[in-house]
């Protein structure tokens, strides 16, 4: 009983402190967001941003960009930075997934609200995550290859060790190989992870893996477009190049040229415009402490994080097409040379 009385008294306290420590922020009809990016120097990210600043404006939002250029201490200040300027909402996608956790308790104590955008932050007190299903991608890369090639040698090219996506696209490859490997039609002869994403880190993976295996690989199931586009300049140094299937993601325009010219299996389409948009409203709506739509709900290690899960769509040569109709590219820049 006494117990009980000494909690109840102790959270009074603490929601007493927490609602003193509230600044007061900007009006709701013009919420500030902060947009805290891993690494604006990547195609997709830099689109991503373009799209994000256009919808909260509309919404009537002011936007704050910065990009941490794959560096887990330059983001942590740049939150920090964002903390101090009195931002409403912060809008976060993390290099490294598992670093956050303080760095958001203090954000959450100022009474500013945390999005996850397309990566899950591990282990901290976000109120929102938006991403396409990436296990569902993952599971797209592999039936993509295993439709090219469905016997033989298999090399797994991940992504970055400190993203959390790497993990779950991962799940979904091998939930799709898994019965093929039981049957001894498919052996995974390498598995690595690609620091920072990075497509020069994946060349000489794939070099190594070529050289270990005598160039017998069959396939390799790549988990985004910049890796296999290293990827395949290491099969192309041996001639393989479109005789090995390669997956990807993204529909990096580097990458769609590379399905048209058959080097690279398959892409997977995420419409970027939709997910910074869907974003916008969310972060807008939560500055309002509106309720936004939530479809799915993911755990983080701390918490259920209430989540917006958009759907992806693989892309062969077959329906390269839909890009154009889609508005993400116009014919001439897939044309180009
Ligand atoms: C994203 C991919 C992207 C990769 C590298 C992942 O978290 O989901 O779309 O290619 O990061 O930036």
């Amino acid at each position: 009983m006494k117990k009980q009385l000494k909690t109840v008294l102790l959270s009074a306290i603490a929601t007493g402190v927490a609602l003193m420590a509230v600044p007061a922020h900007a009006d709701a009809a013009n919420p500030k967001i902060g947009f805290s990016i891993d690494d604006l120097r990547v195609e997709r990210w830099a689109r991503d941003r373009d799209f994000f600043v256009g919808a909260a404006e509309k919404l009537g939002a002011k936007v704050f960009v910065q990009s941490a250029d794959a560096s887990e201490q330059r983001q942590i200040a740049q939150i920090e930075n964002l903390i101090s300027r009195g931002v409403d909402v912060i809008v976060i996608v993390p290099f490294n997934a598992t670093v956050l956790g303080n760095t958001i308790k203090e954000a959450k104590k100022a009474g500013i609200k945390v999005v996850s955008y397309d990566r899950l932050i591990l282990n901290a007190d976000v109120d929102a995550y938006i991403s396409f299903d990436n296990e569902k991608v993952g599971e797209m890369q592999a039936e993509g290859v295993v439709k090219a090639k469905s016997k033989g040698n298999f090399y797994l090219l991940g992504g970055s060790p400190t993203d959390n996506n790497a993990k779950m696209l991962r799940e979904g490859q091998l939930k799709v190989l898994k019965p093929y490997v039981d049957r001894g039609d498919i052996k995974i002869v390498g598995q690595q992870w690609v620091k920072d994403w990075n497509p020069t880190e994946a060349l000489s993976i794939v070099e190594n893996a070529l050289t270990a295996n005598g160039n017998k690989i069959d396939a390799i199931v790549a988990s985004n477009d910049g890796t296999a586009g290293g990827a395949i300049q290491a099969l192309a140094a041996q001639k393989l190049a479109g005789k090995v299937p390669v997956s990807g993601q993204d529909a990096d325009l580097a990458a769609v040229k590379r399905v048209i010219a058959g080097t690279q299996s398959m892409t997977v389409y995420k419409p970027l415009k939709l997910i910074a948009s869907e974003a916008a409203k969310l972060s807008v709506q939560l500055a309002r402490s509106e309720k936004p739509a939530y479809n799915s709900e993911y755990d983080n290690g701390l918490k259920k994080v209430q989540t917006v899960l958009l759907k992806p769509t693989p892309l062969t040569r077959e329906n390269v097409d839909l890009l154009v109709k889609d508005g993400f590219y116009t014919q001439a820049q897939i044309a180009a040379k």
